[in-house]
């Protein structure tokens, strides 16, 4: 009996506190910190903390890049950011459309009246009755708070922010490459690129609203722009190498797909003559390789080099 009694406290205690997300904040470079998400799927034991979230000071205030997948996580973030130095947030962008990305937008809103910049995919797919993925991954408690609200200011063309010290382009790929809409973040006096996910690092990537072809041309934008640091969408390496597995993956991905197709290699066969073996050993080979090689498939069926 008191066992049991012992172990239902046990439960409601679990069930009670909303997710720990033990938050630390990584500085990139003088004034650029960001909370690295895990090399993993949104799970209820990772709290759908597995997307990167950059704060930015601009003298008197924080610019966000991407909030993080629930409220909860992003009240967080911002308490840890507030033991550095506590400033309000007064602009977050968000680079794409993925729920894992944007969620925490209504805590940024509520706080801070923060405005928020972002694709126009945001508001088209999305209101506030929409069952996101993360709705469906995290249990209510940890879910408490996370409201969808929309877009501010929809980015649809290169635009530079002046925001305290700091100038911040936002950059639309203008092509289909990680979603239909895509936006880079670039800090030039930080020598800073947030790419979103058009680049992941350490894990393999997911293309299930992609494009290979764009997401090559999407690559090859950022490669003209002067950086030194790059904030991958998922990923640890914020280094001059934080674009090589991407870049890899995709130039591999193209070209051994359109060789199948060129060999006739049919859309039933096609994940067993390509595996993109290189990419075993890296973290969610498993759950998205297959899908990104019959995703290629489907796409360059048909595709003549131009
Ligand atoms: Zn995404």
């Amino acid at each position: 009996m008191f066992k049991k009694i012992l172990s239902s406290i046990f439960l409601s205690s679990v069930y009670t506190f909303a997710f720990d997300y033990n938050l630390k904040p990584v500085k990139v470079t003088n004034d650029v910190w960001c909370f690295l998400g895990k090399l993993d799927m949104p799970t209820k034991e990772n709290g759908g903390f597995m997307s990167n979230s950059c704060y930015v000071k601009a003298d008197k205030s924080y610019v966000l890049i991407d909030s993080g997948a629930s409220y909860g996580f992003a009240s967080q973030a911002y308490e840890a950011m507030s033991k550095i130095e506590k400033l309000p947030v007064s602009t977050v962008i968000s680079t794409h459309s993925h729920d894992d990305h944007w969620l925490g937008n209504s805590f940024y809103k509520e706080k801070f009246n923060a405005k928020i910049l972002g694709p126009s995919l945001i508001n088209k797919e999305y209101n506030e009755n929409t069952i996101t993925r993360m709705h469906q991954v995290l249990s209510k408690e940890d879910f408490k708070g996370t409201k969808i609200i929309p877009v501010d200011d929809v980015v649809n063309e290169t635009r530079t922010l002046k925001i305290g010290n700091k100038e911040i382009t936002i950059i639309p790929t203008g092509v289909k490459a990680h979603t239909s809409e895509d936006l880079f973040v670039f800090i030039p006096s930080e020598k800073i690129l947030f790419s979103g996910d058009v680049i992941m690092n350490g894990r393999v990537t997911s293309n299930r609203d992609g494009s290979v072809i764009g997401t090559l041309k999407a690559i090859d934008m950022i490669k003209e722009k002067d950086w030194n640091y790059l904030v991958a969408g998922h990923g640890l390496d914020t280094s001059k190498t934080a674009i090589n597995d991407t870049v890899e993956y995709f130039s591999l991905l193209k070209q051994r797909v359109l060789e199948a197709i060129e060999n006739d290699t049919s859309g039933t066969e096609i994940t067993k003559v390509v595996t993109m073996d290189e990419f075993k050993d890296k973290p969610l080979y498993g759950e998205l390789n297959s899908k990104n090689v019959y995703d290629a498939f489907r796409e360059l069926e048909f595709y003549e080099e131009d």
